[in-house]
């Protein structure tokens, strides 16, 4: 079985991380808050699918080149 494993802390990006059982996510134990992370696909190869993969907003608004 693969899990996906976060490196540090989304909120604090502390790196001090322990699972937590209950929400099946993780603990961070530098700001106590607990997060889960999900797997959302590859991200090559196969196409993703718009509504999973957040696009980034432009800072130049827009304004037609
Ligand atoms: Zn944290």
């Amino acid at each position: 079985m693969s899990r996906v494993v976060p490196y540090h802390c989304p909120y604090c990006g502390d790196e001090d991380l322990r699972p937590h059982a209950e929400s099946k996510g993780y603990e961070c134990r530098s700001c106590a808050r607990v997060f889960t992370v999900r797997f959302h696909g590859l991200a090559f190869d196969e196409a993703p699918t718009p509504s999973a993969i957040p696009a980034p907003e432009e800072e130049t608004g827009d304004e037609p080149h």
